[in-house]
């Protein structure tokens, strides 16, 4: 059952404990905004928001009916839907879901009727519902199922049209309607303009809860008729305890994977079966004599790594991730911060010796230039290009253009 209570999500103490009190208080915004770093749990908190607000004990309960004494139940009374066993009213809603009432049941499933899942998708408009249907079941049957995209997967303008299509109608079953829109970053400027109306729309039945690890991509105006909800990296030890706890990660393994998760849930699952320390060590191979300044040592690594285009944007944002990790190790290092602290402690001996080398402004100075990189990579630049690009100023002056095929070098400008 992929939709877990409030209560069970890691971490985000802060988050958790505002969205119960919302719970507590039965009273919605139109809107949620869920931002904060990729794979934390915003996607899966605004699932177990959703089903707490469509719980029967919870959110979704109806306030006890007035007694009706004076006249005998009329025609269609008699005909209403039943509705849930009517708690007593001492008894106070919850503030998360029960797991237990059909309700429950349905959300944790995504079968209830009243929650709305979109998500950004790639791929064939006529293999949509395929497409859809395969993520929806991999979320249902995977527990550890992570989202990924291909760069162009967007809302697609069909799924927003038959929702607001629905808009127009009461909830089938539920009190309220919810819409969970995940990464809410990646629409259209019409979808915005259409979502911001259904948004504004005074006294409506639908709490819209969207999600973003990029909220500066999203229209100011969207922005502010949210109410935000901040997550926040997730703890070293809170991953390691997960990884070893639920996913069955081994202590050596998960130490080094929640080191390299850099507070990413998601990516220490993505990362999980990749081998991890040997993806790091290829990545290494590349930054080495790019940070010796030995040009012809960097152009025969960057030649085996690219493997002459056909590595992914994907592996190639991984492979700089991995070299900002090392270069945020170098300047912990040179400060003598202790084992621990360092991301890439099983290679400790080796940072300590390049930490007396290398001077901590022009540390700083590559790690501009690696931001700067993984930006172009999300941007419209072919990938394996930017990164030439990059380990070549990452060398800086060291590295003479003479060196380089002028051709090449000329490319690799972006
Ligand atoms: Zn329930």
């Amino acid at each position: 059952m992929p939709l877990r209570r409030l209560q069970d999500l890691l971490g985000q103490t802060n988050a958790k404990t505002f969205l119960r009190s919302v719970l507590a208080g039965g009273r919605y915004a139109n809107a949620y905004l869920f931002h904060g770093p990729a794979g934390v749990g915003k996607g899966i908190a605004a699932l177990a928001f959703a089903r707490a607000i469509l719980c029967e004990r919870a959110g979704g309960r109806r306030p006890p009916e007035p007694a009706r004494v004076d006249h005998a139940p009329g025609l269609f009374e008699a005909l209403e839907p039943p509705t849930a066993p009517a708690p007593k009213s001492s008894e106070p809603p919850l503030d998360d879901a029960c797991g237990e009432c059909a309700a429950c049941l349905k959300s944790g499933d995504l079968q209830h009727p009243d929650l709305k899942f979109l998500f950004p998708v790639s791929g064939e408009e006529k293999e949509l519902d395929t497409t859809i249907g395969d993520t929806l079941a991999a979320l249902r049957e995977d527990p550890f199922f992570v989202f990924t995209y291909e760069k162009f997967a967007s809302i697609r303008l069909s799924l927003t049209r038959e929702l607001l299509r629905e808009l127009a109608y009461a909830p089938f079953e539920a009190a309220r309607r919810v819409v969970v829109v995940r990464d809410a970053d990646r629409m259209r400027e019409d979808q915005y303009s259409a979502l911001l109306k259904a948004i504004e729309e005074p006294g409506a039945v639908t709490v819209w809860v969207l999600t973003s690890s990029r909220p500066a991509r999203l229209p100011a105006t969207i922005v502010s008729r949210c109410q935000q909800v901040r997550f926040a990296p997730l703890a070293e030890d809170e991953l390691i305890a997960y990884l070893e706890e639920r996913v069955g990660v081994t202590a050596r393994e998960s130490r080094l994977l929640a080191a390299l998760a850099a507070g990413s849930l998601g990516r220490a699952l993505t990362l999980r079966d990749t081998d991890p320390l040997r993806l790091r060590d290829e990545a290494l191979a590349l930054l080495e004599p790019a940070l010796r300044g030995d040009g012809p040592g960097l152009w025969r690594a960057a030649q085996a790594y690219m493997n002459y285009g056909r590595t992914g944007r994907e592996s190639l944002r991984r492979m700089i991730e991995f070299h900002e990790l090392w270069l945020r190790d170098l300047l912990r290092a040179g400060v003598g911060a202790p084992r621990d602290a360092l991301v890439n402690r099983d290679r400790e001996g080796e940072l300590r010796r390049q930490a007396e080398r290398v001077d901590p402004t022009e540390i700083r100075r590559r790690l501009m230039v690696l931001e700067e990189a993984r930006d172009a990579i999300e941007g419209n630049v072919t990938a394996d290009l930017t990164v030439f690009s990059a380990m070549a100023r990452v060398a800086g002056a060291r590295i003479g253009e003479g060196e380089w095929p002028a051709h090449l070098a000329e490319r690799w400008r972006y």
